[in-house]
């Protein structure tokens, strides 16, 4: 794979990557186009990373189908699929890894300890080995996106990061692979925490700027349905994820939810409107 970029860039094409895990829908796809339209050769990678995992976590479980990815990435215009194994990314004594100072201490970092290790050691790596101009990620992950953004400028990495909005089902839910884990009986509580970041928005529209406030009207909304347990609700600074107790300006708000055994995540920017 390497040496195939090496080549592709010497005879000046723009190659773009769009890193998976695979079992792909819709937002992934979404990702996809962005880059196809920003390059001339889309390099997809599927690799289950099992250094993003934590040791009570879904590694063993998570949905693979490679051979329906392979006929989604071809109508997509993926001009190559890279499916490397563990072995390959991880030889025997591997001993290197890249983490980052305080983004990680924050959201998902905290009830996933090392997960954002793993994915700026696998970003880092698949960025060597692919050589893309051009990476795209999507802001379903943001804390991700922050973090991989992060690593390129602090560590010179010459890829450009865009990042693509969040794909969703006709019922609000985000597109995930994990959906895929999600009972029929389970579908309006995995829909809460789209719900609550539209109704938190509205509360922001009528003028509430205590963010206690509003995260506890979204708990109350999630919990408000069976199977439900809250990670976190969080409403934070975009760019730091430093805990806000007010909205005075754009805001993140991220949260995780386990639906079931499912764990789920979703965000938004919360705007204030500011024109008084
Ligand atoms: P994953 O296969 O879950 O590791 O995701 C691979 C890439 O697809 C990451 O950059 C994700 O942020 C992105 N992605 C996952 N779900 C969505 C979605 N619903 N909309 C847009 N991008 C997504």
């Amino acid at each position: 794979m390497q040496a195939l970029s090496t080549e592709m860039r010497l005879q000046g094409k723009i190659l773009s990557l769009v890193p998976t895990m695979g079992f792909l829908h819709e937002g992934h796809l979404s990702l996809m186009h962005r880059a196809k339209a920003a390059s001339d050769i889309l390099i997809t990678s599927i690799f289950v990373n099992p250094t993003q995992f934590g040791p009570n976590e879904d590694f063993g479980a998570y949905p693979r189908n490679l051979e329906r990815d392979s006929a989604l990435c071809q109508s997509a215009g993926v001009d190559i699929l890279f499916t490397p194994e563990a072995s390959d990314l991880y030889g025997d004594g591997y001993q290197t890894y890249i983490s980052l100072e305080s983004l990680p201490n924050h959201l998902c970092g905290l009830s996933r300890p090392g997960h954002f290790r793993g994915v700026a050691t696998v970003v880092a790596k698949l960025f060597h080995i692919t050589q893309p101009h051009i990476a795209v990620f999507g802001q379903k992950d943001y804390q991700q996106v922050l973090i991989i953004r992060r690593m390129v400028q602090d560590l010179d990495m010459n890829v450009d990061i865009i990042a693509g909005p969040t794909i969703r089902e006709p019922d609000g839910l985000a597109k995930s692979s994990r959906n895929a884990y999600l009972t029929d009986a389970q579908r309006p509580a995995a829909r809460s925490l789209h719900q609550s970041l539209l109704m938190s928005q509205k509360m922001v529209d009528s003028g509430v700027v205590d963010v206690k406030l509003i995260v506890k009207a979204a708990c109350l909304l999630i919990q408000s349905f069976d199977d439900t347990v809250i990670d976190y609700v969080s409403i934070c600074h975009s760019e730091t994820l430093e805990p806000l107790e007010t909205i005075d300006g754009p805001a993140l708000m991220a949260l995780a939810v386990r639906v079931g055994k499912t764990r789920l995540i979703d965000n938004t920017i919360l705007k204030p409107d500011l024109t008084e």
